[in-house]
């Protein structure tokens, strides 16, 4: 089961922190090795909606090597709840990819469609989204719904966080980077990292989940992609074996690799004024890395 006390707030000093500035990283990748990080929060009042609407089970959606659908089938299999998962591309196997292997051994169902249908799938009226309601309760994509956002609003308060100046966060859907901002306060800025190309509609995907009444200021940040969603090259991988090396925390090729990246970056840009306090959500995502040859990685 998911537990708490399993997540840490560490200090982060790599080499390249300037003197006078503070960095600390919430440790959301200890929550659990399966529903790691962001996910869980994301899942938890979606499971707790269903579970109260008298579900049985849970329907979501995900590509292959996808955190949201390794976490579904395994918080599902913890609750007691039955799961079918609807896999973008046809052209997966199962047995050839760890995240859906696994996702199976959890008792996830899994259902394949091309990329065309799963696009056509979820878009609000599709008929073929309207069977899957009679059938179980869906939850979108990377969960990016009101309840999900709200369950990431827990994310800062599992430690006494007022002091930071700035909150990091790597974005996906922009669900959690939602739940940060209506969460965080008045002096605090969010940073929404993005990490697919041309991800400008984030900007109104997270201003949909925020609450009329958050306090902090944010930004979208679209310049960190790094090539785009799931590309990778060896300056990302470089960095990411660095800053293992330097402070022992792991990240994934996905999301915190470049989320740390782009901090960096921001410093070198001399986007932090002196004797910021930073705080790095690391979200997780670690078991995305054996998407990976083996080796390449440090860690
Ligand atoms: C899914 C995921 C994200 C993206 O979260 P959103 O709420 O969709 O923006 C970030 N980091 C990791 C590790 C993830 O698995």
């Amino acid at each position: 089961m998911a537990d708490y006390n399993n997540i840490s707030l560490d200090p982060v000093r790599p080499s390249w922190l300037p003197e006078g500035m503070t960095a600390s990283m919430v440790r959301l990748d200890k929550l659990d090795p399966v529903i790691s990080g962001n996910k869980w929060f994301k899942l938890k009042y979606n499971l707790e909606a269903a579970r109260q609407e008298g579900y049985q089970t849970i329907i979501t959606f995900g590509g292959a090597w996808s955190n949201h659908i390794a976490a579904t089938a395994q918080a599902c299999r913890e609750n007691g709840l039955s799961c079918i998962g609807i896999i973008r591309g046809d052209e997966m196997q199962s047995d050839t990819n760890p995240t859906l292997r696994h996702a199976a051994a959890n008792g996830m169902q899994l259902r394949f469609v091309s990329r065309a249908q799963y696009s056509a799938m979820q878009l609000p009226g599709n008929p073929d989204l309207e069977k899957l309601r009679q059938e179980g309760f869906v939850i979108p994509e990377g969960g990016h719904n009101a309840a999900g956002a709200r369950g990431c609003e827990e994310i800062l308060s599992l430690f006494p966080l007022e002091d930071y100046s700035h909150i990091l966060c790597a974005a996906g859907t922009g669900t959690t980077a939602a739940g940060l901002i209506n969460a965080a306060g008045v002096h605090q800025e969010v940073l929404a990292i993005a990490v697919l190309k041309g991800a400008g509609f984030l900007e109104q995907a997270i201003a949909d989940l925020l609450s009329p009444q958050h306090l902090s200021s944010w930004k979208l940040l679209t310049a960190f992609h790094q090539g785009g969603y799931g590309k990778i090259n060896q300056e990302l991988i470089a960095f990411m074996n660095e800053f293992y090396l330097e402070t022992g925390i792991p990240t994934d090729i996905i999301y915190t690799g470049k989320m740390v990246m782009a901090f960096r970056q921001l410093l070198e840009q001399q986007y932090f004024p002196a004797h910021s306090k930073i705080l790095l959500i690391h979200t997780g995502g670690l078991q995305g890395n054996q998407s990976q040859q083996q080796g390449i990685l440090a860690f």
